[in-house]
């Protein structure tokens, strides 16, 4: 349930251009306003299940897309049932959108990956929530390796284009005929940043595969502790059973969202402290913050 000063969980992330978006509740597209999100390069949404807390917001941000002038088709990755909802709101609606919509529904068949454009590759998988759930982790491509400028001098390759050209992974012909592969003046390649979005859900093996090692986890802290039986009851995880798995999945940094709305504002800060009592890396995600993440140590 939104409140007055807070909203429901969506997650928005911007990587080269592109706005990749997670869930979108009641709303959704005052978030978006406020956020300052522009519509350009917003080309996929994922959404982890068919909740109305996370997926009323669509329609509306689907209505908001057709300001643009020739609007790239979107894709919206989600759990079955998500083409027929967003289907059927549209004809009961009927509104009409000026681009191609593109749906990638999870079934038994589906492997871990969801979804992959030239920038990031998406997997997901199931999680344990009262209706059918699925957690993200999404991916940036490696990026190449290291330019070694002394092996470049050895093997007399000029400065200039050719390096750039090198540098982005391309072949390059030198005067003297002779072929230069990039991997002749590049290191290994450096792993891209990796996220995980994790909300609604019971502990489960599947959250620490989606989390392992993941630069930022985005994970649901519904509940304090001692509301532990609501968790259980909802499917949900408290603050300190979130925070434990980010620990053992050795995430880099690890917000909490998704706070239920009985807990006021004033006690957010003493779920924070029971978060981080279980896990340092803890803070309790806050409406509109922003999260910058940079490339490990290479
Ligand atoms: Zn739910
Ligand atoms: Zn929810």
């Amino acid at each position: 349930m939104p409140l007055p000063n807070r909203m429901l969980t969506a997650l928005a992330v911007r990587m080269h251009g592109q706005t990749y978006l997670f869930d979108a509740g009641e709303g959704a597209q005052i978030g978006w306003k406020k956020a300052q999100l522009g519509l350009r390069g917003f080309t996929m949404l994922a959404v982890t299940h068919l909740h109305a807390d996370h997926c009323l917001g669509i329609p509306g941000l689907l209505m908001l897309r057709t300001q643009m002038d020739d609007p790239e088709p979107l894709t919206i990755v989600g759990p079955p049932g998500i083409k027929s909802f967003l289907e059927e709101s549209r004809k009961a609606l009927g509104f009409y959108l000026n681009y191609p919509l593109h749906f990638i529904e999870w079934s038994h068949t589906a492997d871990d990956l969801a979804y992959q454009d030239s920038r990031v590759r998406l997997f997901w998988k199931p999680l344990k929530h009262t209706q059918f759930c699925l957690g993200y982790r999404l991916e940036e491509r490696d990026r190449p390796g290291k330019f070694n400028p002394h092996r470049a001098a050895q093997l007399g390759i000029p400065k200039g284009s050719s390096w750039g050209k090198l540098q982005a992974g391309q072949e390059i012909v030198l005067e003297n005929g002779k072929t230069i592969r990039p991997s002749q003046v590049l290191g290994p390649a450096r792993r891209g940043r990796h996220l995980a979005y994790v909300v609604d859900t019971r502990p489960t093996k599947a959250i620490y595969n989606l989390c392992q090692n993941a630069d930022i986890a985005f994970i649901e802290g519904m509940f304090s502790p001692e509301d532990a039986e609501h968790a259980i009851a909802k499917g949900h995880l408290t603050v300190v059973e979130a925070a434990k798995i980010a620990r053992r999945a050795e995430v880099k940094k690890v917000v909490l969202v998704h706070i239920s709305p009985r807990y006021s504002d004033e006690d957010l800060a003493d779920l924070e402290e029971e978060a981080v009592r279980a896990c340092e890396k803890a803070v309790l995600g806050r409406d509109l913050a922003i999260y910058s993440v940079s490339y490990g140590n290479d």
